[in-house]
């Protein structure tokens, strides 16, 4: 009971509580409101279609223009249904979420394959690919002549309060699925990919399913409630089923209430929707609805970019003065060796190399990035990859990860060829990177950055909690050892350069993998967070996980790797053990001048 009061004590909490509460007692103390039971209860429907719209187009950040669609098409397989059979079409609510299901999923298969907006104007035509359909294929949906349903057997007294209950349940139901997914390790990658695709993908994000398994599940309530809208109006037809304005609606409430977050759809589909019914009683009719939502949504634009919930909630962040001064690197300072789940047994001293590139190439127009390289590292060791800037190190990094597709060559990795396959299930494989510029999901926080990764393709996986549980668990202990503990629950895109590297390589572990890619780990950043850079690969080699490091610190990459190679100008020029490398007359000729450098001591005489 006190765990209860002090969950509730949180206003975040307590406020959504009560005002659910109180919607849910309204009917009970005044059951013959007709007139606003229908209104709310209308609210609360377009509240099902704005939470469920922000898992594809919120969350995941794809936005559609068509989300009505799945209204209409719950409505028609409900009444249709209803009609063929006889019985309630109330009782087809659920196949209704299912219709609605398998057409996004169906629809997401072919369009969510690829980046960009062709999903958005794929959702504006499925609205009136089915409306024609609708108004077509009349053997089917009686054409414009519509379809009308039996009414309701209640009492007129109460017309209006069933489907206020009935509203009211899905708009929980939805909140609760959305709020299950926003936990999962699926909802933290959806962020993931809302934030930056191509990084997802890198972590295992398998961004393909998972945008079509959010599409699909943003259909589903909107189906259920479909049915229940149907069976409330008792008629309908293509136009009115399909209507450009109700999809419109949908995107209004999101943006207006907080898109991105679990209230904010609800939120403002509540205020749109009495603002709508104003609008219509004082406002000279239904049509002066279109010009007001029009404006609305322009306003919205300009001057509440972020929407309601969030702006109210940086505006009591503000009140309260409570910003901490997360970027003070005191606490960066207790860091402590890192421990490894599961170390990896050391590799057999015959085995074959762990990663082998051979003759690959990739081409921008006219320049040649990569060509023709070759390079091996064995299982095990911390391998160098230098060379000057432009001679192609990044872009080899990313044809290995799958960043980018080869031109030419191939990849072997572990005993297989990768080149051709996507880059989370490279990521699968245990081949992890970080980036030359850190590609953190600034937006969210460090926290969750460290759960997003997926570290293999199970469903199950992906159902996992992410903010809480063993991956969150998993994730600050991880933290505590790069010192950064106490920044879990900040904005990634805050922290200072070098933290932004430490937690990239950290997320990088949460994949459990086998082989690391390090893009300059060092550069840019102050010698001490440099120095646990240094430190953390050493203990994660020590714990059987290999390295290949881009570095243009040389006497770092002197003390630190077993085998060092060469690039210059997309090709490898050398390679060898670190000693060799640094007085071999090619490279000093092509990168490192005319005096050998020293490597760095090796802190602690590891290795
Ligand atoms: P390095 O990491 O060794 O400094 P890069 O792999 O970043 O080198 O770049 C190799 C060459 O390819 C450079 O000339 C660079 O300008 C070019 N390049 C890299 N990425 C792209 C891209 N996406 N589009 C066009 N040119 C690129
Ligand atoms: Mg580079």
């Amino acid at each position: 009971m006190s765990a209860l009061t002090a969950w509730l004590k949180q206003p975040q909490r307590s406020v959504p509580v009560l005002v659910l509460a109180a919607f849910a007692l309204y009917p009970v103390i005044r059951p013959y409101d007709g007139y606003p039971h229908g209104v709310l209860g209308l609210g609360f429907l377009l509240g099902v279609q704005a939470v469920s719209w922000n898992i594809i187009s919120g969350y995941a950040g794809y936005v559609s223009l068509g989300h009505v669609t799945f209204l209409g098409l719950g409505s028609y397989t409900a009444a249709l249904l209803g009609a063929r059979t006889g019985l309630n079409p109330l009782i087809f609510a659920p196949a209704a979420g299912v219709v609605a299901v398998l057409v996004a999923v169906l629809i997401g298969a072919v369009v969510l394959r690829t980046r960009g907006y062709a999903f958005t104007i794929i959702t504006i035509a499925l609205l009136f690919g089915a409306q024609i359909v609708a108004l077509n294929w009349k053997g089917l949906t009686g054409g414009g002549d519509g379809v009308t349903l039996d009414i309701p057997p209640w009492s007129r007294d109460i017309q209006n309060l069933p489907f206020y209950y009935m509203f009211f349940a899905l708009l929980l139901l939805t909140l609760a699925f959305s709020a299950w997914i926003r936990r999962t390790k699926f909802g933290a990658g959806l962020l993931a990919i809302r934030e930056d695709e191509g990084k997802a993908g890198v972590i295992g994000v398998h961004t393909t399913r998972y945008k079509i398994l959010a599409f699909g599940a943003s259909a589903f309530f909107i189906g259920m409630g479909g049915a229940v809208y149907a069976y409330y109006i008792t008629f309908l037809n293509p136009t009115g089923a399909f209507a450009l304005l109700g999809a419109v609606t949908i995107v209004l409430s999101a943006l207006l209430g907080g898109r991105g977050t679990l209230w904010g759809p609800a939120l403002g589909a509540l205020i749109v929707t009495v603002a709508g019914e104003l609008a219509t009683v004082y406002g000279g009719g239904a049509n002066s609805r279109v010009l007001v939502f029009g404006a609305a949504l322009l306003l919205v634009v300009m001057f509440l970019p972020q929407g309601l919930l969030p702006t109210v909630e940086a505006w009591l962040r503000r009140r309260r003065g409570g910003t901490v001064g997360y970027t003070d690197q005191a606490g960066a300072l207790v860091a402590r060796a890192i421990v490894l789940d599961r170390p990896r047994p050391p590799a057999a001293p015959d085995a074959p190399p762990l990663l082998e590139v051979r003759g690959a190439g990739k081409r921008f127009g006219g320049l040649v990035a990569v060509d023709g390289a070759a390079l091996t590292v064995a299982e095990g060791s911390v391998t160098g990859l230098i060379g000057p800037n432009g001679s192609g190190k990044t872009t080899l990094f990313n044809l290995i990860t799958g960043t980018l597709r080869a031109d030419a060559g191939e990849v072997h990795y572990a005993g297989r060829r990768i080149d051709r396959l996507p880059p989370w299930t490279r990521g699968h494989l245990g081949l992890g990177r970080t980036f030359q510029m850190t590609r953190l999901f600034r937006g969210m926080t460090v926290l969750e950055n460290l759960v997003a990764p997926l570290p293999d393709g199970g469903w199950r996986a992906m159902a996992a909690d992410a903010v809480r549980g063993h991956e969150a668990d998993r994730a600050k202990e991880l933290l505590g050892y790069v010192g950064l503990a106490a920044l879990a629950d900040v904005p990634a895109g805050s922290l200072s350069y070098g933290q932004q590297k430490l937690v990239e390589i950290v997320q990088v572990l949460m994949t459990e993998p086998r082989l690391v890619l390090l893009d300059e780990p060092t550069g840019g950043i102050n010698p001490a967070l440099a120095e646990r850079v240094v430190e953390t690969i050493r203990d994660l080699n020590r714990q059987g996980v290999t390295f290949l490091v881009v570095e243009h610190n040389i006497p770092m990459i002197l003390g630190l790797c077993d085998r060092v190679t060469v690039f210059a100008q997309g090709r490898r020029i050398a390679e060898g053990a670190p000693e060799e490398i640094r007085t071999d007359p090619v490279v000093l000729d092509a990168y490192l001048g005319d005096t050998p450098p020293e490597p760095a001591p090796a802190e602690g005489g590891a290795r």
